[in-house]
């Protein structure tokens, strides 16, 4: 096996299970590795620290997997590996209720480079570095063996890959191909699922939880979903009793799936109203036009994927969550979300610091959102957290 040397003081993060390793920790290269090339990976003095995988190509230069130097990364360890993710999951799964969720979350996992989604009986994969790639077939076979879905799919289409040098790729694994509407359920309800070209793998599993807590505000009030996806916070908030629902986002077909959405849990229809347009433009609209809502709910996409667009990124929060402040009825409900992980949660929270100040009007936080336990957050890779939310009353 090929060894790595970090640079003096380079091994201290990696040490205390920071997955990480960047091209310039490293001292010394052997010549030839391949990408996905399983290391071992030892300090300036030569002593051992971890295993990971190599990728030449990428900044991130090594991802390590495993501490404990007696281990042997072979295929069995990868198959226990797979199978302690989905044990970790065995307690929250009822099929009744849910049965859409994350079943491996990469680095926190100990999983760098890999996501596994269940669908009801379909399984998503992303490969997202190139040492997964290398291993991705194995892999989906221990997936198969373990899970017997009728078929794995993979997304392996996120742009992240073109930084590991690796095409973007999607498509069949193995098994049956998956249906354009798949019908999974969560918090009960009935949603339908593109798993082949929705967003992300399919749906935002990482809001199921806050999904159900924000339809406990939702009874009999007039509710705007900006943001709405197909839909989940509005099905959830009709199922609670919410008077009326519009939702709003720039994607056509995801307010068609929404509708669908709505159909299928034989909710109200004619409470709904959907609107394809820019949310910010239609909350602006709304604001000069003197429309008024009981509840806004604002889930926008991640205006800062990397530190160098926070400042903007910060200006499109603020933007939008004053507007929203704007047009809320007094003692109406802001919920508000934020899934850049340039921007924490006190972040998010200056924002709305700067709404509240803007608009004149008292603001409250009355509860606090991450993501879905199933995207559990690695404390020694802060890197991880990456949804927060507030729910805020205005008055
Ligand atoms: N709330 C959803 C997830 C939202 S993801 C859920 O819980 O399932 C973000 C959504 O914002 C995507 O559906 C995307 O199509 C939409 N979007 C992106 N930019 C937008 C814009 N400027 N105006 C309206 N929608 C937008």
């Amino acid at each position: 096996m090929n060894e790595i040397i970090l640079k003096p003081g380079r091994d201290k993060t990696a040490r205390q299970r920071h997955p990480w390793i960047f091209s310039g920790g490293i001292m010394k290269t052997p010549s030839g590795i391949s990408p996905g090339e399983i290391v071992r990976v030892v300090d300036s003095k030569k002593n051992f620290v971890a295993y990971g995988y190599h990728n030449p190509n990428s900044q991130i230069a090594i991802r390590l997997l495993e501490w404990n130097e007696n281990a042997l990364i072979d295929d069995s360890w990868w198959q226990a590996r797979i199978a302690d993710a989905v044990a970790r999951r065995k307690h929250f799964i009822d099929d009744s209720k849910t049965n859409a969720f994350r079943l491996v979350f990469g680095e926190s996992d100990l999983f760098p480079g890999l996501v596994v989604d269940r669908y009801a009986d379909f399984i998503v994969m992303q490969a997202l570095t190139a040492g997964i790639e290398s291993v991705k077939i194995m892999l989906a076979s221990h997936l198969n063996d373990l899970l017997k879905p009728s078929g794995i799919y993979e997304r392996s289409d996120t742009e992240s890959r073109t930084l590991e040098g690796l095409e973007i790729m999607a498509g069949q694994l193995l098994g049956a191909a998956p249906p354009d509407r798949l019908i999974v359920t969560e918090n009960g309800y009935r949603l339908s699922v593109d798993i082949k070209s929705g967003q992300k793998t399919g749906l935002y599993l990482d809001q199921r939880d806050n999904h159900k807590a924000v339809a406990s505000y939702a009874a009999e009030k007039e509710l705007l979903d900006c943001f709405s996806y197909t839909g989940a916070f509005s099905v959830h908030a009709l199922g609670a009793g919410a008077k009326s629902v519009t939702l709003v986002d720039s994607s056509a077909q995801s307010l068609k799936t929404a509708q669908q959405n709505i159909q299928l849990n034989r909710l109200d229809e004619t409470k709904s109203t959907f609107i394809d347009g820019d949310a910010f433009q239609i909350l602006r609209q709304f604001r000069d036009s003197g429309r008024s809502y009981d509840m806004v709910i604002l889930d926008p996409p991640k205006f800062a994927p990397t530190k160098s667009d926070l400042k903007k990124a910060l200006s499109g929060y603020k933007d939008i969550n004053l507007l929203a402040l704007k047009i809320l009825r007094p003692g109406g409900i802001l919920v508000t979300f934020s899934c850049s992980g340039a921007v924490d949660a006190q972040t998010l929270q200056t924002v709305l610091f700067w709404a509240a100040t803007d608009a004149g009007r008292n603001l409250q936080i009355i509860r606090t959102f991450s993501q879905g336990e199933d995207h559990p957050r690695l404390v020694t890779f802060p890197e991880s957290e990456y949804l927060k939310g507030f729910i805020c009353r205005v008055f």
